[in-house]
């Protein structure tokens, strides 16, 4: 899950990070108060989930209360990058005498954790790694000894800080590094962190991804979700616990079990979409092992309500949980919905036990299921399906 700004800053605070005093608000009027309040030039943040703000129009100075109601009206249902602002962060603006770059990330290709640091910050750090990538260095960090002072000293030199700031940046870094950690974080950056004239070092930006998957040791990170922003489908699924991700611009649902089995059915049904109008998957969805009928009836009730899905495959490869107890989950998770069923269903089962699952679904002979042997043959005719009654629309 990733944080706005302030929600990483929050944590950054509570973890010893210097962050400028400020709150969050939603109206122009709130803006000037928190401004008042503060009593100092202020920047107006837009709090949206995407980079870039500031060259965007995001992010704004005013010297005063009076500047920071319009510079709120102004950012205030700004769209930046298809994201809504509806709230925007009034802190304390710093002067700046210099912006860094610096971050804290899992990276997977390399199985380790990676320090990325840079005197040159406050840019894209896209741009910064494809044109100046020397000026970026790139420190793997070992999980068991972590991030100590004299690791964070190795850092900030061949970040190539400057000698004056060297070592508070350093302790900086502890405190990022103890915030990815504590709040089990998949990605911590903070783009700029700043020296500012009296050379402190403080994080003006803050981006932080936590791991989901930890999630069950953080039940104060709940507070930290956004529904207005979340995908309500994905919303539905994980209140049902199943492991469900939209996909943009698909018209075939799908389900199946195990995450590999779905993920190469994701990539069958596009190849099959391309002869058929170029539709595509709708979502990953892996409805796991023991794919009982309340599970299945709630993977379609979830897939059904997305108004994209035109037809639906269900790919399933019976092992411990085998076909004739799959194929039951079908034929009772249809009962289950009943006029909510309205698409399609383009059921493939191999495995065990599939003679038994193919006979339990003829004999239901539902008007909405057919059967398709292979996977190929099946995710053309879902894709078939899906192009038709797309046209039909
Ligand atoms: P982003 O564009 O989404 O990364 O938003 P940032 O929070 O990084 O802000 C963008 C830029 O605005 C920064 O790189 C700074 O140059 C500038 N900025 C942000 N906060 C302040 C501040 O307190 N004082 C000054 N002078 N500039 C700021
Ligand atoms: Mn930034």
């Amino acid at each position: 899950m990733d944080l706005y700004e302030y929600q990483a800053k929050d944590l950054f605070a509570a973890h010893g990070v210097p962050v400028l005093p400020g709150r969050t608000v939603e109206t122009a009027q709130d803006a000037a108060e928190v401004a008042a309040e503060l009593g100092t030039a202020v920047v107006v943040k837009a709090q949206v989930k995407t980079g870039g703000r500031g060259k965007a129009g995001g992010v704004k100075l005013a010297e005063n209360a009076d500047e920071a109601r319009g510079k709120a009206e102004a950012i205030l249902g700004l769209d930046i990058k298809g994201h809504i602002v509806h709230r925007v962060l009034v802190t304390t603006a710093s002067d700046i005498a210099e912006e860094y770059y610096f971050s804290f990330l899992l990276d997977r290709s390399n199985r380790t954790f990676l320090a990325m640091a840079s005197a040159e910050g406050g840019v894209e750090i896209e741009q910064l790694a494809v044109e100046r990538p020397d000026a970026l260095a790139r420190i793997p960090i070992d999980a068991i000894a972590g991030v100590d002072k004299a690791k964070a000293a190795e850092i900030v030199a061949a970040g190539r800080f400057p000698a004056e700031v060297a070592d508070e940046a350093a302790d900086v870094i502890v405190k990022l590094w103890e915030t990815f950690v504590a709040e089990d974080a998949t990605l911590v950056e903070v783009n700029p962190l700043v020296r500012d004239p009296q050379d402190r070092v403080i994080a003006l930006d803050g981006k932080v991804t936590l791991d989901e998957n930890a999630g069950f040791r953080h039940p104060e990170h709940a507070a930290l979700v956004d529904e207005r922003t979340e995908n309500p489908l994905e919303a539905k699924a994980k209140a049902k616990g199943l492991n469900y991700v939209k996909l943009d611009d698909g018209q075939v649902g799908i389900i199946g079990n195990g995450a590999g089995l779905v993920m190469s059915t994701l990539d069958v049904v596009a190849y099959a979409g391309e002869k058929h109008g170029g539709v595509k998957p709708a979502n990953f969805l892996d409805i796991g092992g023991g794919a009982s009928a309340q599970v299945m009836a709630d993977g379609l009730d979830v897939i059904l309500g997305d108004l994209d899905v035109k037809s639906v495959f269900v790919n399933v490869f019976g092992g411990i949980t085998a076909c004739d107890a799959v194929a039951d989950g079908i034929v009772e998770a249809l009962a289950i919905l009943g006029e909510g069923a309205t698409k399609p269903l383009v059921v493939r089962l191999d495995g065990n036990n599939v003679e038994e699952g193919r006979r339990i679904l003829d004999a239901a002979n539902h008007p909405l299921v057919t059967q398709v042997d292979t996977m190929d043959n099946a995710a053309d005719r879902a894709a078939e399906l899906a192009a038709v009654s797309s046209q039909g629309a």
